[in-house]
């Protein structure tokens, strides 16, 4: 790095819905490590806008967890820092203001159609294998052009989405994965910017909080490729300078299922309390990466 370059600044990002697993350690050992390796500093954020899915008790199982396997972070919920706060449910304003900008450029609309429309229209079961990504949005879904904007409630009641350049290849290079591409309006549609229940989405919430937390390179795992681009054409929307990014591979369990929160085996609750020790793990981490 030259000294004019600016510091690097990573984050560790988990959502308290759940325990964290071996496949967050990994994640989160790789982000730690590359922020290390390059004299940077790290964030905590406590993504807790989720709150169907938000338990308080989660909140100090994740830092304790990290702190048990050894983490340091120089700026998060805990321990403050120029950024604060670092709870996302702390930080609804700023993603508002993001809402207006998006909405005074003309750049989303309010949707009605539920999850279940957008799966029937596009043919796709209702469950299952990419149940957890967003469907691609039908074209015949969204308000015809000049269809003018109602304005922004100060409560939301309804979906409002960011209508994606069709046909737009968008590329990006991983640090990890290598070249990434995807078509806008063929590999993801129109997504959620807000929902109907008042509450940011993941998108507009992460790309709002890596800007102003001056963040200058996102290490998180390969499940969200899918969403670097969306959150792409939001940095764009939003003029702000998108930072680099770098996808860990997925981890899987011995079936080939991806580890998710409810594989409790693999809890690092569940290891401590098997006597597994930080020690032993973090080799095993990093083997891993
Ligand atoms: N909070 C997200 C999760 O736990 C990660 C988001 C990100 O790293 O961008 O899955």
């Amino acid at each position: 790095m030259t000294p004019s370059s600016p510091v690097y600044r990573g984050r560790l990002a988990p959502s308290p819905t759940g325990y964290l697993h071996l496949g967050h350690a990994r994640t989160f050992w790789a982000a730690a490590e590359r922020a290390r390796a390059a004299g940077g500093v790290l964030v905590l954020r406590n993504e807790d806008l989720d709150a169907v899915r938000f338990r308080l008790d989660f909140v100090a199982a994740m830092l304790e967890d990290l702190h048990w396997l050894g983490f340091r972070w120089q700026e998060g919920p805990d321990v403050g820092g120029p950024h604060a706060p670092y709870d996302q449910s702390r930080r609804r304003p700023l993603y508002r203001a993001a809402l207006e900008r998006l909405h005074s450029a003309g750049l989303i609309y309010p949707c009605t159609r539920s999850r279940r429309d957008v799966l029937e229209a596009i043919g796709a079961p209702h469950e299952g294998a990419g149940a957890d990504d967003e469907p691609v949005y039908p074209r015949e879904f969204r308000p015809p052009p000049g269809t003018p904007l109602p304005p922004l409630d100060a409560t939301i009641g309804v979906n409002w989405r960011l209508r994606v350049p069709d046909d737009e290849e968008l590329g990006f290079a991983d640090g990890c994965q290598g070249a990434q591409r995807a078509v806008a309006g063929r590999d993801f549609g129109d997504f959620l910017v807000w929902r109907k229940d008042d509450v940011p989405s993941y998108q507009l919430a992460c790309v709002v909080d890596d800007a102003a937390m001056g963040i200058t390179e996102v290490v998180r795992g390969a499940d969200l490729i899918k969403s670097t681009f969306r959150q792409l054409l939001l940095y764009r929307a939003l003029q702000a300078a998108a930072p680099r990014f770098y996808h860990c591979p997925l981890m899987c369990d011995d079936r080939g299922q991806r580890l998710a929160k409810r594989h409790d085996a693999l809890s690092l609750r569940t290891l401590r309390a098997q006597g597994v020790t930080p020690a032993e793990l973090i080799p095993r981490l990093a083997a891993m990466t």
